[in-house]
Formats: C-alpha cells, structure tokens, sequence
C-alpha cells in the first residue's frame, strides 16, 4: 500500500510548530509495512489543499491527513476532502449528539461552529476522538481512500492507533510483511571508505537494501529487508552481514541498539584489563562515555582532568621539560600523561588525551582540531596525533570517540 501524509496548517509553514506528526505517521507506517511516498505540507488554504488532495488521490493508496479538523473557519479539511472526493458534507446525527455529549459532561458551552464538527463528506466513517472533540473519518471510492485525522498530536497518536488502524485491520488493508533493518555499527573508518569497501554491494543491492548513515565518528551501514517476521528478515540478512563483516570486521563494533562504550567494556572485561584516564581537551567526557555502559566499574578505576599544565606534572608526573619541549599537545606528552594515568591509578591501561579543540588557542604548526593520544598497555606505550574538523564540541566528541577506537584496535590485535 503506497501512502501518503499530508500535514495542513499554516503554522507548519511558517516554522512555528514542528511537523511531528509525519514523523509519527511515517515511523508507524515503516513499522505496519505501509509505503510513504510522499509528506507534503500545505497552509490553510482551501484552494491548494483541494489541489494537493486531487493529486494525492490519483497517485496513492491512502491519503493520511493531519490538520484542520477544528471548528473554526480556518479548519477545512473536511470541506476539502470532501470536493476532492465530489461528496456533499452531511451531517452525522450521531456525531453531533457525541459532541453534544462531551459539551454537557464538560459544562462548557457548545457553540454553533462545533455543530460543523459534525458533518462528514457523504460516505465516510467517523473516527472517534476520545481526547478532544473535533472527530475524524475515513472515506474510500475506486480511486483512493483518505483518513482525516487531528492537528493536536496526542489526539492524532490516539485517532491513529484506536480508530483508523483497527479499521484499516479490519479491511485488510494492512500489509502481511514490513520492514525490518539492521545497523551494522562501524568507528574508526570514515563513510566514503565504508562506501568505496562496499560499492558492489551498494550497486547490486536489492533485497536487502544497503544505505549509510554517518554520525561523528561513526558511520552506520542499515539493511532494510521487507519481511512476515523477524525471523525471516533474520535469514536474508545473514550473508550480507557476514560479507560486510569480512570486509570492514576490524571496525564494526556492534549492532543495532548497541554502544560504542558498551562494546569496549565488554572486551575489557573479557579480558579482565581495568583502564584509567588523562583527560585534558575532553575535560571529563571520554569518563563520561565509558561510564554510559552499566557495570562499568568492573573496569573502569578513574580518570584525572588535567587541563592545565601544573596538573599533567603533579598529578600525572609528565615531566615539565617534556612540556617545554614539545608542548603541551605532543605525542609525547600524550604517552607521559597515560603512563602517569595507568599508575596513580594502578590500572592495567592508561589512555590520553590533549588536543585543541579551539575556536582559540590553534597556531600555525598545531591548529585547532590537532589531537594527541596516548596508550599505555601491556603492548607497551603508543602516542597517535590526529587531526579532526568541527567545531569545539564535535572535536571533543570526535577525540573522545577515536580514544574508544583505538583502544579497540589494540585489545584485538592482543588477543
Ligand atoms: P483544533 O481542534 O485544535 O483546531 P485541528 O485538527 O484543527 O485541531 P490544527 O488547528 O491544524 O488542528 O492544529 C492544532 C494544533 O495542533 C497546532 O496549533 C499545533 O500545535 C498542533 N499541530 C497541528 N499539526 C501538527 C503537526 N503536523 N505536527 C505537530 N503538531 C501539529
Ligand atoms: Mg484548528
């Protein structure tokens, strides 16, 4: 079934109200295995509504529209639909006594406009709205159907799930088989590498589909499959995944809901190494993303944000000449401060940090987004100077993920 969502309100178009509710509708759809092929938003107008419904009804199974149900004069999506479908409005009488109801129960005076809440295009059948008053309906011919449903998201969640699903279930219009995707979770390895590695794989994509999705410092590849289960979406995905494994394995961390952080704790606690940390540019959060991971304390001991350079030689004791030499973003400050990091603490690894995240502080021979790391382990210790682009908190986000990666890196060579 191909749909289509049609949200109407001027508001949308001026950026006042964020159009959430194609994002509802949509994700439901992919989830019931409806087709979206199109969101369109349009402005109270009653000409261009008209327009959009004529066009949607010729081209689409199903028309969702969102908007325009109220009892005010810039409410029209009842008249709309109604001339796309060539109906006449009528009233319902029993809508109208439903309405009259929910006046009475609510003391509040029901005024003449709520009375047009009432009418339906001829035809149709009325949706309930259990949260307010402005009712919806449904209206099928030859040509297309379309479903009218509330601006205010709560009763449009309500409508879609309790009245129009349930109807839809009942026509068997909804769809025996839906999407599933998996995420393979890739770090490490930047998307245009991840697509050069895979581009036969992208090209000749069919069932399933293959698309990437990058983030900072990661890059997503999702398969989407269209399937009756789980089980068997399962079953197609599983040569693809073991072709993408052997490909780019070394980078993939996880899959699906998992974490980075999480991944790494995992491999340190198979191995039951404890690790400890010397922050400076990252000012605490490469603690903060390994602690994300519940039970992180079976090996994560500590950490010592150590911002200035007083603090990396008492606390850490990186050596002041060492300082003065390479300055304070150098490698091998970077190997000083996880060395001192590993044995304060007394953990088995000690990982770095130090880097300009700007916008200030970058000079010609270190600009900003120039990052050092340290990592100091049972393969000795190993310095890594990066270079990474964004602005201060992508830098930040970006070392801190790359700290992870490398960590990774090492664990499994290792092992
Ligand atoms: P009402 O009876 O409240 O007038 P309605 O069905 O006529 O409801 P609208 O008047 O179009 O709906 O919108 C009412 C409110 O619902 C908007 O002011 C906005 O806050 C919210 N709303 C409308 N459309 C959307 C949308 N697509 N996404 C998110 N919120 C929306
Ligand atoms: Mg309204």
């Amino acid at each position: 079934m191909r749909a289509e969502i049609i949200a109407v309100g001027t508001e949308l178009l001026l950026g006042e109200v964020l159009n959430t509710n194609a994002h509802y509708l949509s994700s439901r759809c992919a989830e019931l295995g409806i087709d979206v092929y199109h969101h369109i938003t349009v402005g109270d107008n009653f000409a261009r509504l008209c327009e959009t419904l004529s066009v949607g009804r010729e081209r689409s199974d199903l028309l969702l529209v969102t908007g325009g149900l109220g009892p005010t004069a810039d409410d029209i999506s009842r008249e709309a639909t109604a001339a796309a479908w060539g109906r006449p409005l009528v009233t319902d009488p029993d809508l109208l006594d439903r309405i009259r109801t929910y006046f009475c129960n609510r003391t509040v005076e029901m005024t003449a406009n709520n009375e047009s809440q009432a009418q339906m295009p001829e035809g149709a059948i009325a949706l309930e709205n259990h949260r307010g008053t402005a009712p919806g309906f449904y209206l099928a011919d030859d040509v297309g159907s379309v479903a009218c449903l509330p601006g205010p998201p709560g009763e449009l969640r309500a409508m879609f799930e309790e009245a129009l699903l349930p109807l839809l279930r009942s026509r068997d219009l909804i769809p025996e088989t839906r999407l599933f995707s998996r995420e393979i979770l890739t770090a490490g390895i930047g998307e245009s590498t991840v697509a050069d590695k895979l581009a036969d794989l992208i090209d000749a994509q069919t069932q399933p589909t293959i698309a990437l999705y990058s983030g900072t410092g990661t890059v997503r590849v999702r398969l989407t499959t269209r399937a009756a289960d789980a089980e068997e979406a399962n079953e197609t995905f599983v040569a693809l995944q073991g072709e993408i494994g052997r490909r780019i394995g070394e980078y993939i961390y996880g899959y699906d809901g998992d974490s980075l952080s999480a991944s790494v704790g995992r491999d340190l606690r198979e191995r039951g190494l404890t690790i400890a940390l010397a922050e400076s540019c990252t000012g605490g959060s490469l603690s903060g993303m390994l602690t994300d991971a519940a039970g992180a304390s079976d090996y994560f001991l500590g950490a010592i944000v150590s911002y200035s350079n007083a603090a990396k030689e008492d606390l850490l004791g990186v050596p002041q000449s060492l300082m003065i030499e390479w300055g304070a973003v150098s490698e091998p400050v970077a190997g000083a401060m996880a060395e001192g990091a590993r044995d304060v603490l007394g953990a088995d690894i000690g990982i770095s940090v130090t880097g300009v995240a700007g916008p200030g502080g970058g000079t010609e021979e270190k600009p900003v987004g120039t990052v050092c790391f340290g990592f100091s382990g049972p393969w000795g210790t190993e310095t890594e100077g990066h270079f990474f682009t964004g602005d201060r908190a992508g830098v930040r986000r970006r070392s801190a993920i790359y700290a992870l990666v490398g960590l990774r890196r090492r664990l499994s060579r290792s092992s």
